[in-house]
């Protein structure tokens, strides 16, 4: 067991950040010059931005331009220390953090002031079962994980043995409408429509089925109306099956069971993604636990309204972890602007300032989602925006908020390079070790349906329920 501290400065304020997320990243860069260490945790060695995690999945980005590394994004502010451990346990009383290094190695930070920011992972409504037949998307083996499914269906799609087993490859099924969905489900068609077309020899992509699905009335849930309809026009355009009202109630490898207007419906699709529900993470409960505090049904932990735990001015929640009063969105913004609201909360107090704080108050600078290449939507305070405009101002905000230069123009020459040329997707690395499964059954020799008459010795069989290594991690 080992306790980090900084060296040589033990008896300045310790601050503990869990999580270098949006959040926790905000929290110790407003603790910038202040009288304090930070120690701030994370069981991943990046910041993630995941409004672009699609875009990964989708062979447009590549992780790095995405997620830098933690250590480099703070290695400017010195009173910062980056760990990468995964937090499991936190004793309030004793001011103890307990983590563990990727070794096993239990670290012990003990802390003046505790700010945990662990954001949030998937929920599948009473079915931890569906996760290895709809992976979501949270982190960056997701992400890679989907896009090794996503273009292996085709892989397996040209070698199939009939024309059944190529519409089971090639249907995909998104489950949730919201942003996430509504800009994969956009982009999985730009894929079959656009750029994989001329590729391949015995499977037209074109003729892929993609079925978006979600329980709601309409697309975008949160947006105005104008906008809903305006998405939910242009999917359909982009040959996408929109399908409301419908929820998913059964899942296999080969299958997707859902339960719509017209009664109950098994698709076959071997690929479906999960973009519906998401669930605090378990440290909201922990901290509950401990603290007397409450959790809602999606196990966010309920905190003041200076995001401190009820009774406990020495620990803060912010994020997708926390439900306040006001029942703010789990997006970036709110995750940000509490960090930062927090961290200078903090560096007040250490300069001696004990006046009660004004509570958190969220500014809303407005939402938006891309529908496809050139297609957007964005409401930005009550003024609408839809099509180039609203991609636009899409492509601006996403791009400003990327950390680093290098970032920024990394993921601009992408987006220029696949809009210019035929939308072009760079990015399309197939991880072998995760999606195909080797062993080959000798019964199961297809014969290539691209040249009937000659036997196909090794047919790659894609494993639709691979997982990989820490993506799938209970978070
Ligand atoms: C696919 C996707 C698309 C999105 N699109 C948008 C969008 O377009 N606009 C928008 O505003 N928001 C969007 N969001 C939501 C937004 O990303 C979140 O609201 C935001 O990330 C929340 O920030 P956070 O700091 O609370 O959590 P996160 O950013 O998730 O950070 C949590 C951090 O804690 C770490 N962590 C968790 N548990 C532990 C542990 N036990 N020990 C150590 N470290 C731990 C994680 O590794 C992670 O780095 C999207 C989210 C997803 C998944």
């Amino acid at each position: 067991m080992s306790t980090a501290a900084h060296d040589g400065q033990q008896d300045r304020h310790k601050v503990v950040i869990v999580g270098g997320g949006f959040g926790g990243v905000q929290a110790a860069k407003a603790l910038k010059g202040a009288d304090v260490d930070i120690t701030i945790v994370d069981r991943t060695n990046h910041h993630l931005f995941q409004p672009l995690l699609y875009q990964v999945a989708t062979g447009i980005l590549s992780p790095g331009l995405i997620a830098p590394a933690l250590r480099r994004v703070l290695k400017k502010q010195r009173n910062v220390r980056t760990l990468l451990a995964e937090v499991g346990e936190i004793d309030l009383e004793a001011k103890v953090v307990q983590a563990a290094a990727p070794d096993g190695q239990r670290i012990d930070l003990p802390y003046d002031t505790l700010v945990v920011a662990a954001g949030a992972t998937h929920a599948y409504f009473g079915h931890p079962e569906w996760a290895e037949h709809a992976p979501g998307m949270k982190t960056i083996e997701d992400a890679r994980l989907l896009r090794s499914r996503i273009l292996g269906a085709y892989e397996l799609a040209e070698v199939a043995g009939d024309q059944a087993e190529q519409q089971a490859w090639m249907t995909f099924v998104v489950v949730g409408a919201g942003p996430t969905g509504v800009e994969l489900a956009g982009q999985l068609s730009e894929l079959a429509r656009h750029v994989l077309p001329r590729e391949y020899r015995a499977i037209d992509t074109r003729s892929a089925r993609i079925i978006l699905l979600d329980a709601a009335p309409a697309v975008l849930p949160p947006f105005a109306k104008k906008l809903q309809k305006y998405t939910r026009k242009t999917l359909e355009q982009k040959g996408i099956e929109v399908r409301l009202n419908t929820m998913a109630t059964g899942m296999d490898a080969d299958s997707i069971t859902v339960k719509g207007p017209n009664g109950e419906e098994r698709i076959t699709a071997r690929t479906k993604v999960w973009a519906a529900g998401v669930q605090a993470s378990p440290l909201a409960e922990l901290l509950a636990k401990a603290s007397g505090s409450e959790i809602d049904r999606a196990g966010r932990l309920s905190v003041d309204p200076d995001c401190s735990l009820p009774g406990r001015t020495d620990v803060f929640a912010v994020g997708d972890m926390v439900s306040t009063i006001d029942r703010l969105p789990g997006v970036a913004q709110v995750a940000m602007q509490q960090g930062t609201y927090v961290g200078k909360l903090i560096a007040a107090r250490v300069k001696g300032d004990d006046t009660t704080p004004a509570p958190f108050r969220y500014f809303d600078k407005g939402s938006m989602a891309t529908i496809g290449a050139r297609e957007a939507v964005a409401d930005v305070r009550g003024v609408k925006f839809t099509g180039w405009l609203g991609y636009l101002m899409w492509c601006y905000v996403h791009v400003a908020f990327l950390i680093g230069w290098g970032n920024r123009l990394g993921t601009l020459f992408n987006w220029v390079r696949s809009l210019r040329y035929a939308r072009y997707r760079g990015h399309r690395l197939i991880s072998v070790t995760a999606s195909y499964d080797r062993s080959l059954d000798p019964q199961d020799v297809a014969v290539d349906s691209a040249h009937p008459h000659e036997n196909v010795e090794h047919r790659p069989e894609i494993d639709p329920n691979a997982t990989s290594g820490t993506g799938r991690r209970p978070a």
